[in-house]
């Protein structure tokens, strides 16, 4: 497994539409386990292809509401279902230190593909949710400071 950089605000690589993954290969595999340990590395808890460069639909996150966290890997992903949005904080990882309110659901379902090309679906409440709009966004080269309602300023601990 490798670090991988993670790309900043201003790289013309957050504003593009990425490629659908087609073949279930080593390539992929690498990528995700890269993907995993840059996240875990950054304190965060989502990442994007894009965000490290690699135009295809593959997202990693981490499941917070489960106990211990768990990664989950989502190839290809759609948000099919949620509820009512709320105004809630959010911050990104290409956007260091900039956070804003955006109007999120606290509870979303997603269709994705595993590691091996199985669809699956999935839930996720409060930030996760959050997490699977914010990350199949970032695939179609939108950051969420597009949508910030009013930005914030959070003490750094
Ligand atoms: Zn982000």
């Amino acid at each position: 497994m490798a670090l991988r950089t993670i790309l900043t605000v201003g790289d013309e690589m957050l504003k593009k539409k990425c490629r659908p993954v087609t073949e279930f290969n080593d390539h992929l595999a690498t990528l995700l386990d890269d993907m995993t340990q840059t996240l875990l590395e950054s304190g965060g808890v989502g990442l994007a292809a894009p965000q490290i460069g690699v135009l295809r639909r593959v997202v990693v996150l981490l499941d917070i509401n489960q106990e211990p966290e768990e990664v989950i890997e989502l190839i290809n992903p759609e948000v099919i279902d949620m509820n009512e949005p709320e105004q809630v904080i959010e911050g990104c990882l290409s956007v260091p230190g900039t956070y804003g309110y955006v109007m999120r659901p606290t509870w979303a379902k997603i269709r994705a593909q595993d590691r091996h090309g199985n669809w699956f679906e999935r839930e996720g409440e409060g930030i996760v949710a959050q997490c699977f709009c914010h990350e199949t966004e970032h695939l179609d080269g939108h950051l969420f400071t597009e949508k910030v309602l009013e930005y914030v300023e959070v003490e750094q601990e």
